[in-house]
């Protein structure tokens, strides 16, 4: 995109299209729309296979605008999307390009809203429709001349077109639109069911390719970390503590997934939501609305339900389950980076899909180095930094509105200023960990295990698959004062965490926070206790049964 190319003045398009996409902060055209638009414009069908997030809306709208007949108040441009959200994005971009273009009309047409308006929106006069294929279908079988003034025929996301199993339907609609017409195909992949489309459907096809992979890739920055299956959410809670994001999408394989890591953030004060194909048309568009404006800053979706979805606050992808493929890992990350601003992609690697990792390295030609979950001085430091941030401009004013009152409450409770301040750091943090000991207590450290061969601490190979990799991982670090405790006890006795809590709760007597870790493994548990008067909590344990077993805690040293 270089001066000489011109711009979009350069293109040949009617002035009032450039103003009004030069009026929504475009500066150049990006390569797809480059070498697109003078093709649409002589009036070749085209095919065009560019990434996501390369500006293929654009690619097409534009030259389609410049050729529409605003005078005619009929059909005359068709465009096809897999979802509802796709188009609804498309008629809106149209909307916007067409901003100084009196008498352009534009109508979204989809499933889940009542037909007649649409219909009718159809018929008064709407030169552009957006529709998805199968309620497009269903308006041909009310009215099978509806498309007939149709010239334009895009096709947008086609391999998600098929994908998602729209295959028959386009066929019905390519033979209810004039053969004479322009056609346009846009596709991030071409597989041969597309190639075979193509063949059929189009006349001498231009084909435009944008190898944007670089392009998409390099302004992410990407990282993956090493878990267990079962310690995704925990780790997700921490890496968010560090993580500076402004919004992020969070990218599941289920449904379920998509509710209970939603649920986790919104437990931890995160205002997060699930997005997912059950959930209501136009409850998802409110979640990608609020995601937009900021009453969100999370979503966890799925792919299917992530589709498209354009939002340009998103900093952050976490690939919390692996994507099925490595088309899908970029186009995941593709929601981040969004026209050129820097994002970033962390993915979670369990130890069985280690060669999935490769395998997108391979295709993307690039490294994804390996990142360390964060350690508890870490979060420390970046709980910290948050409050010292929100606090720095309250104390260059506050002490005019609440000095006074500060001095009256020193005064009232024969306090020193420390020790006042300090009530109200503990009230205004709502009992966050802010000490080292205590972030170490509050959540499971979950170490990242040893990279492929690397050896443990305690000499073992740490690469040998889920279930034998847990039983021999590496001690975790202790805090101070703690010891670690052991029962034989475990799962296979039917024990959970709460379990083993509840008992020592009830008959050790001692205070939540005084019991640290308690890590339930298949034989066994190891559970932290505090050094001191450890000797007096095991013999108040001495006959502590739990589900019907002698607990039998005894003191655990490692080594
Ligand atoms: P695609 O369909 O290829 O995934 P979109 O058409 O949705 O991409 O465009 C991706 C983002 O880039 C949108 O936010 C869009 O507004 C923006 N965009 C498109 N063309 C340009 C351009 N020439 N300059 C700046 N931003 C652009
Ligand atoms: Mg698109």
């Amino acid at each position: 995109m270089t001066q000489e190319t011109g711009g979009f003045a350069a293109l040949d398009l009617n002035p009032n299209i450039v103003a009004a996409v030069l009026a929504t902060g475009y500066e150049e055209p990006s390569a797809i729309q480059q070498q697109s638009i003078p093709i649409i414009l002589a009036g070749h069908d085209m095919i065009g296979q560019a990434q996501t997030g390369t500006g293929k809306t654009a690619a097409f709208a534009l030259p389609i605008l410049n050729k529409i007949d605003v005078s005619k108040r009929e059909p005359q441009a068709l465009i096809l999307a897999p979802t509802r959200e796709l188009a609804l994005q498309v008629a809106t971009a149209f909307e916007t390009y067409a901003k100084q273009m009196p008498g352009v009309n534009v109508v979204a047409v989809y499933g889940g809203a009542p037909m007649g308006p649409q219909l009718r929106a159809i018929r008064n006069g709407a030169q552009i429709v957006v529709a998805t294929p199968g309620r497009l279908c269903d308006h041909l079988r009310r009215d099978e001349k509806v498309l007939s003034t149709v010239q334009y025929l895009v096709l947008d996301e086609a391999d998600e077109m098929l994908k998602l199993g729209f295959m028959d339907d386009l066929e019905v609609i390519f033979d209810a639109i004039p053969a004479s017409r322009q056609t346009v195909l846009f596709s991030a992949t071409l597989p041969s069911s597309i190639r075979s489309i193509a063949e059929r459907h189009l006349r001498e096809p231009k084909h435009v390719k944008i190898q944007s992979k670089t392009q998409t890739v390099t302004a992410i920055d990407q990282a993956h970390l090493m878990v267990h299956a079962d310690q995704k959410i925990p780790a997700v809670l921490r890496l968010l503590e560090v993580e500076e994001f402004d919004a992020l999408i969070a990218f599941v394989r289920t449904k379920q997934a998509t509710l209970d890591l939603a649920a986790a953030l919104e437990a931890k004060g995160y205002k997060a939501a699930a997005l997912n194909g059950d959930i209501a048309q136009n409850q998802r568009e409110r979640v990608i609305d609020s995601l937009k404006d900021g009453r969100l800053d999370i979503v966890v979706a799925t792919d299917v339900a992530a589709r498209g979805l354009d939002v340009p606050r998103i900093t952050h992808v976490f690939n919390v389950d692996m994507p099925y493929d490595p088309e899908s890992y970029v186009h995941r990350i593709g929601r981040t980076g969004r026209a050129g601003r820097d994002g970033r992609a962390l993915l979670l690697v369990t130890p069985r899909e280690r060669r999935m990792l490769q395998v997108i390295e391979r295709v993307t030609g690039q490294k994804v180095a390996e990142a360390r979950l964060p350690n508890a001085q870490a979060v420390l430091d970046a709980r910290i930094k948050k409050l010292t941030n929100s606090l720095a401009p309250l104390v260059a004013e506050a002490e005019a509105t609440h000095g006074e009152l500060f001095d009256r409450l020193t005064a009232d409770l024969g306090c020193s200023a420390r020790a006042l301040a300090s009530a109200l750091l503990r009230k205004a943090t709502n009992g966050q960990a802010l000490d080292l000991a205590a972030v170490e207590r509050e959540q499971p450290l979950v170490p990242s295990f040893a990279p492929r061969g690397e050896r443990t601490e305690r000499g073992e190979r740490s690469d040998r698959g889920d279930r034998g990799d847990r039983e021999r991982r590496a001690p975790l670090p202790l805090a101070e004062g703690r010891v670690r405790c052991r029962t034989a006890l475990g799962a296979r006795d039917g024990i959970a965490a709460k379990n083993l809590l509840g008992a020592i709760l009830n008959e050790g007597g001692l205070a939540r926070d005084a019991i640290g870790r308690i890590q339930v493994r298949d034989s066994f548990s190891l559970i932290e206790l505090p050094e001191d008067g450890l000797e007096k909590l095991l013999s108040k344990l001495k006959d502590t049964r739990v589900a019907g077993k002698q607990l039998k805690l005894r003191r655990y040293r490692e080594d």
